[in-house]
């Protein structure tokens, strides 16, 4: 990256990558101009290292984004809302993943006893109620970047809980079949995985805790050690 300036650095690249894009495709930019359709709304953190797109590998047009910070769901947060009701009742998504992850310096800023100051330990305020409520498993984890992973997750299944008693949510789960996957980015290995809660509980999502992916004609299935297997789809 330039070190003299990173926004000027930022627009060059900016410039490459449309020339490349178009390039690659002409249609791409005209179609994506024409209109969204993505299949997914992704709710995550704000943090520079989780950008769902680049990381899903997807393209502009996949997902729609809703990202603050420790991406926390509360219902009445309007932000949150609107852009829920926006991809559900409108834009019809197929999947919304709530997505947490490792490192996350709002999941220890709420293990922290200090105040962080601002807005920032009013919005911080339902990850300190996840963090008493879980006060006994959490105190018990000795190692710091485990104890920051784990109310990280415990965040994510909290945030499911709101996202599965959202009206609309409710009705386009019952009407049709919309699917909420509750998941976990690990930032060590840049992989994603299901945490089994929200809609993805109902069916066997996870083999003896190995990552399923599900495709039309197959699964691949990732082992513990990392190793991927194909296996016919059921
Ligand atoms: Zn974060």
């Amino acid at each position: 990256m330039s070190p003299e300036n990173t926004f000027h650095y930022a627009l060059s690249s900016n410039n490459a990558w449309a020339g490349y894009k178009a390039h690659q495709n002409p249609h791409f930019f005209p179609k994506l101009a024409g209109g969204q359709a993505p299949e997914i709304l992704w709710i995550g953190c704000s943090d520079s290292r989780c950008p769902e797109t680049t990381i899903l590998g997807m393209q502009p047009g996949d997902v729609f984004v809703h990202r603050n910070i420790a991406n926390i769901v509360s219902p009445t947060d309007i932000n949150t809302t609107a852009v829920i009701e926006y991809a559900v009742a409108h834009l019809k998504v197929k999947h919304i993943v709530l997505c947490g992850h490792s490192a996350c310096g709002g999941a220890a800023g709420a293990l922290s006893d200090g105040r962080i100051g601002g807005v920032l330990d009013t919005w911080l305020l339902p990850l300190k109620t996840v963090r008493y409520n879980h006060a006994e498993e959490l105190d018990a984890i000795t190692d710091e970047k485990e104890r920051v992973i784990r109310i990280a997750q415990l965040n994510v299944e909290a945030g499911i809980k709101v996202l599965m008693n959202n009206p609309t949510i409710r009705e386009a789960i019952a009407e049709r079949g919309l699917e909420v996957h509750g998941v976990f980015f690990d930032i060590g290995c840049g992989r994603i995985k299901e945490l089994g809660c929200g809609t993805a509980h109902k069916s066997s999502s996870t083999i003896s805790g190995d990552h399923v992916v599900r495709g039309k004609h197959g699964q691949l299935v990732f082992g513990q050690d990392g190793e991927a297997e194909i296996a016919a789809a059921q």
